[in-house]
């Protein structure tokens, strides 16, 4: 830390906040200062040691909480139109009944309204980063303008493009509707690459191959668009095992568990992205911690649709990564990460009846430097030398006063609305709780009009 000389100068000061860093060396700073150059935080510190810096901006942080932006590793944006929708419809139903005829209607300027409308309300929410498994439209120019739409708003993304190809006969056996498997395998893998290459690896933005699901995607396809993420250096994605049945109709149909055939084909490391994976066995759990493969818990679906427990504590003690996700605004609601750290440890306490079974530490971990590990982030962290994003919790609410324990604070009692002001690699996209980049108002009007019409002409009401 710099404290002789001339000052130095840098392009964005925080300065008098309490500063959580999830540095472990440094966790909590009670009142700090984070330096910001160019897309890179500079200096971190303590009030005593923020006079060595001077920016062009300043920015007051007193009387509230500042710490890295949130990493949502699982969501579905273009699903933000049918909000509330589905209510009560078992697993398989809710896909086959609800979720698959809306995907399969949904056209390009509803896609675009609903995705800029899910990436509003998470850049509000605190989000520096989503990964957002598109699957619906996924021609080039939709899937493309899904990764527009996300940097518009100033996110970070993965736009995985759901690869569906041809129907399988387990997709027909579970009674998925024909109309959602259009497009051949050739067709998925031509469209998906094409798409990486608008989008390659170092794009704020980037495409990766996003198979729709492990148990229902047909293995050759799902092999080779595992194997076209690898030349390209991108990651991958899929949904695994979310839904009881999955493992058991897997192995009815291939002989083997899901989690224990992507090992055994290579496909598994951490370049990986599962989401769900709540039902896994012993083999399956070390299949994914063995090969460092990254997992997508996602406690708010988990638990609405409901899914199940993942077994989160087997999987971090067996190696692999655990990082967070919202899932879509119909099973997830929110794209509220302030919500699922809660749930995350409020459903692991439950399921062990244990206080110990998780805390707010981990759970703040697992939404920052949990996902960026999973999608090979250089964030999740305030540090000298990381990307800045950078948010900041207002605590003059009633149910934040008072604060004794920071983290404890951000987990149970802060809302995804107390999130005043939002920066990511530098840039503020969020300020005074408003969004700088897109007017959010006519975001809302223009969701509000196009799901009218959406869900009309689907029938689904
Ligand atoms: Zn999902």
């Amino acid at each position: 830390m710099k404290s002789a000389g001339p000052p130095v100068q840098c392009d964005l000061l925080l300065e008098s906040g309490a500063v959580v860093t999830l540095d472990p060396a440094r966790p909590v700073i009670e009142d700090g200062f984070v330096a910001i150059s160019c897309d890179r935080i500079a200096a971190v510190g303590s009030k005593d040691e923020a006079s060595a810096y001077r920016a062009a901006r300043v920015i007051s942080c007193r009387g509230r909480l500042v710490m890295p932006g949130l990493i949502d590793c699982h969501n579905h944006l273009f699903q933000s139109l049918g909000r509330t929708l589905g209510e009560g419809l078992p697993g398989w139903e809710w896909l086959g009944r609800f979720m698959w005829p809306y995907a399969a209607q949904i056209t390009p300027e509803e896609t675009r309204a609903a995705v800029y409308l899910g990436a509003v309300e998470a850049a509000l929410a605190g989000a520096a980063c989503l990964l957002d498994h598109h699957y619906g439209r996924t021609d080039q120019a939709a899937t493309l303008a899904v990764a527009e739409a996300i940097e518009e708003v100033g996110l970070r993304g993965v736009v995985a493009r759901g690869v569906a190809g041809g129907y399988t006969a387990l997709a027909e056996r579970q009674g998925l509707p024909r109309n959602a498997f259009s497009l051949s395998g050739e067709e998925e893998l031509a469209i998906t690459e094409a798409c990486i290459r608008a989008r390659p690896p170092g794009s704020k933005v980037v495409v990766w191959p996003g198979p729709i699901n492990a148990v229902y995607t047909d293995q050759d396809l799902l092999a080779a668009a595992v194997e076209m993420a690898r030349s390209y250096g991108t990651g991958w994605h899929t949904h695994l095992s979310a839904p009881r049945s999955d493992p058991e109709v897997y192995r009815e149909a291939y002989g083997v568990r899901p989690a224990v055939w992507l090992r055994d084909n290579g496909l598994l490391g951490p370049d990986t992205v599962l989401a769900h994976a709540a039902w896994l066995d012993e083999e399956e759990i070390e299949a994914l911690g063995s090969t460092r493969t990254a997992v997508a818990h996602c406690p708010m679906s988990n638990q609405y649709v409901p899914y199940g427990v993942m077994p989160m504590r087997r999987l971090l003690e067996s190696g692999a990564t655990v990082a967070l996700g919202t899932d879509g605004s119909t099973c997830g609601h929110r794209q509220d990460l302030f919500e699922n750290m809660k749930m995350l440890v409020l459903m692991h306490r439950l399921a062990d009846m244990d206080p110990g079974a998780s805390s707010a530490g981990e759970a703040l971990h697992l939404a920052t430097r949990g996902g960026a590990a999973a999608l090979g982030l250089d964030s999740g962290r305030l540090e000298p030398g990381a990307l800045a994003d950078v948010i900041a919790v207002d605590l003059h609410r009633p149910h934040l006063t008072p604060v004794h324990d920071p983290l404890a604070a951000l987990v149970y009692a802060a809302r995804a609305s107390d999130v005043v002001l939002n920066i990511v690699g530098g840039r503020i996209i969020v300020e005074e709780g408003r969004c700088t980049e897109v007017d959010q108002d006519e975001v809302m009007a223009e969701a509000k009009a196009r799901s009218r019409d959406l869900i009309r002409r689907i029938g689904l009401r």
